[in-house]
């Protein structure tokens, strides 16, 4: 007879009760990985296509397009849940990215989300990435970047607009300085578009004496799809 302790058998009936399912189809799964079959097969296909880093030196898990891939759907999940399966298995999959680059980075942080924004989904993606990817790559998580509050929503204004607003959006948190000096930061994102976002945060982060930056994101456009 195998003994359980009383946390191992309350894991198990709760996956008894709420087995684990696939993260994009929602498919039941039979053991624990995070996508089911065919969903694990498509995301291998489109990580392929990613033409990582971008230009702009981006790094990114898959490209972001319209049509529904599971990418997109990961993506859309992650903006309105904070299941922690999700954010474990993006940034499972992001550190093996920087590994495999071999960037060790002292701190993670995230691009903040309009707090307008957070508000309506009560979901803080990037900071919930952030926070899952310093614990998995084994750095720390610093809150070095704030919204103004003011800020408009990126989306809805076009290429030039977005790099003047992003510039404006963010600030640096008081005392960031203080830890980022002469350190390597990665800073992540869920989505890069035109990428005005990152190089804004980018610029504030070297501003606070940040030795190195890599901007890193579970999906990116191409850069020209919204250049017009
Ligand atoms: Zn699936």
């Amino acid at each position: 007879m195998t003994l359980h302790s009383p946390i191992s058998l309350i894991r198990k009936l709760f996956s008894i009760l709420y087995p684990p399912r696939c993260l994009c189809c929602g498919k039941l799964l039979p053991g624990e990985s995070p996508l089911c079959p065919a969903c694990s097969e498509t995301w291998g296909g489109e990580r392929k296509k990613a033409a990582s880093p971008r230009a702009d030196g981006v790094l990114y898990l898959a490209p972001y397009t319209k049509s529904r891939s599971v990418t997109r759907r990961l993506v859309l999940r992650a903006k309105n849940s904070n299941e922690r399966r999700l954010y474990l298995f993006l940034a499972g999959e992001l550190a093996k990215l920087l590994s495999q680059r071999s960037i060790s980075a002292d701190f993670v942080a995230g691009v903040p989300r309009s707090p307008s924004v957070v508000r309506n989904t009560g979901v803080d993606q990037s900071s919930l990435l952030a926070r899952a990817l310093a614990k998995t790559a084994g750095s720390r998580y610093i809150n070095a970047l704030k919204r103004r509050r003011k800020a408009r929503v990126q989306k809805m204004l076009d290429a030039a607009r977005r790099a003047d607003n992003a510039a404006l959006a963010y600030r640096l948190a008081r005392k960031a300085g203080k830890h980022l000096a002469g350190r390597t930061v990665v800073l992540v994102d869920d989505v890069a578009t035109t990428g005005s976002t990152f190089s804004a945060c980018e610029k504030l982060l070297y501003h606070a004496g940040a030795a190195r930056v890599f901007k890193v994101a579970v999906a990116a456009t191409e850069r020209t799809v919204y250049k017009n």
